[in-house]
C-alpha cells in the first residue's frame, strides 16, 4: 500500500458520475463531523472495476461506493460479501476489515431506515413494490430481512418480477389489487423521474393513483423531483408520503458506518443534498 500524508480519501465509481449526488452528500457528514476525510469522484469505465479495486487496494483509499455499471464486477473482486450483497449480487460499498476489502449493499436498509426515520415500521406490514429492477431488488430484500410479513412485486416485465420475488420468502408476484391492500406502496421504478408534478399525465405515475388509499404510506425512491405527480396524487387522497432522498441518504449514512466505524448524523447530509438538487433545478439549462 502507498504511503499517504493528508486526509483520508473515499470516493465513488460508476460511469456516469458527474451527476452523482454522493459527493456532496458524503462532504457534508464529513465537514459537519470535523471528519479530516475527503470524498470525490472517479468515472471508471465499464469493465475496469478490477482495475479501480487494485488502485483502492494500492492506493489504501479509505472507502468507496459503487454505482453502475460496477455493482456486480465489484462483488467478485472483494474478498468478502455482507448478507445482502451476496444475496443481490451487487455491492454499493467498499470497506476495510484489517487487510480484507468487505462489500456492503446498503440501499435497501437505507430505505428501511428512511420509513424508521418517518415513524414506519415494515415489521408484519404488507408492502406493494412497483418495480424488478436494482432499486427494487434491494429494497424487496431490506424488506424481508427487516420482517415485512407480505412484499408483493409488480412490474411491467412480468419475468422481471419473478426473478426479484425469489429474493425473500414473504415476496411474491402481485396483481393491481394488491396495491390497494397494501399498508406500504413503493415506486421502485424510475417512471416519474425528471418530470415536475405540474407537467406530469399519467404515463408519469408508478400505477393509477385511484388505487391507493387514505392513511397509506405511499413511498417513492425517485428524488428529482423531490415530490413526484404520484407523491402528490397520494397526499391529496390522505396517504402519507416519503420521497427518495431519505433512502439515498441513510444508504449513504450506513456506508460511512462501514467507514467509521459510527453512524453519522443524517440531518446535514439531507440539507446539503435539498440544496444541491434546488441548485441544478434553477440552472440555466
Ligand atoms: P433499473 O434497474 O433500470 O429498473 C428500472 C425499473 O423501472 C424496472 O422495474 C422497469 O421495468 C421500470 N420502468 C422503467 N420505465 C418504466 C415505464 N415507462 N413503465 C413502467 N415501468 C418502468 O433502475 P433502478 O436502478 O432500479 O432505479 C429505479 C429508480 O429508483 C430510478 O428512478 C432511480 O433514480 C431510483 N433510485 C433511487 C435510489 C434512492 O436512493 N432513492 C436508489 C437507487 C435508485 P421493466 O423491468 O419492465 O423494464
Amino acid at each position: 500500500m502507498a504511503q499517504h500524508t493528508g486526509p483520508r480519501i473515499a470516493a465513488v465509481i460508476g460511469s456516469p458520475v458527474a451527476h452523482s449526488l454522493s459527493p456532496v452528500i458524503h462532504q457534508a457528514a464529513f465537514d459537519s463531523a470535523g471528519v479530516d476525510w475527503v470524498y470525490t469522484a472517479f468515472d471508471i469505465a465499464r469493465g475496469s472495476a478490477e482495475e479501480a479495486i487494485s488502485a483502492m487496494r494500492l492506493l489504501g483509499l479509505a472507502g468507496l461506493s459503487v454505482t453502475m455499471p460496477h455493482k456486480s464486477d465489484v462483488a467478485r473482486l472483494v474478498d468478502r460479501l455482507e448478507p445482502a450483497a451476496r444475496a443481490l449480487d451487487a455491492v454499493n460499498t467498499v470497506s476495510w476489515d484489517g487487510d480484507e476489502l468487505v462489500g456492503s449493499s446498503t440501499d435497501g436498509a437505507g430505505f428501511v431506515a428512511s420509513l424508521a426515520e418517518a415513524g414506519v415500521d415494515v415489521t408484519d406490514a404488507r408492502v406493494a413494490v412497483i418495480g424488478a429492477g436494482g432499486a427494487a431488488r434491494s429494497v424487496i430484500d431490506a424488506l424481508g430481512r427487516a420482517g415485512a410479513a407480505d412484499i408483493t412485486v409488480l412490474n411491467r416485465t412480468q419475468d422481471r418480477a419473478e426473478q426479484a420475488a425469489t429474493l425473500s420468502p414473504a415476496a411474491s408476484v402481485g396483481i393491481v389489487s394488491d396495491v390497494t391492500r397494501a399498508d406500504i406502496v413503493v415506486n421502485a421504478t424510475s417512471v416519474g423521474m425528471g418530470v415536475e408534478p405540474g407537467g406530469a399525465t399519467s404515463v408519469d405515475m408508478a400505477c393509477d393513483p385511484g388505487l391507493l388509499r387514505a392513511g397509506q404510506i405511499v413511498a417513492d425512491l425517485v428524488y428529482h423531483p423531490l415530490e413526484t405527480a404520484w407523491m402528490r396524487a397520494a397526499v391529496d387522497i390522505g396517504a402519507t408520503t416519503i420521497d427518495g432522498l431519505g433512502m439515498l441518504v441513510h444508504q449513504a449514512a450506513l456506508q460511512q458506518e462501514r467507514w467509521l466505524g459510527h453512524r453519522p448524523d443524517t440531518a446535514p447530509m439531507r440539507a446539503a443534498a435539498v440544496t444541491e438538487l434546488a441548485a441544478r433545478r434553477n440552472a440555466p439549462r
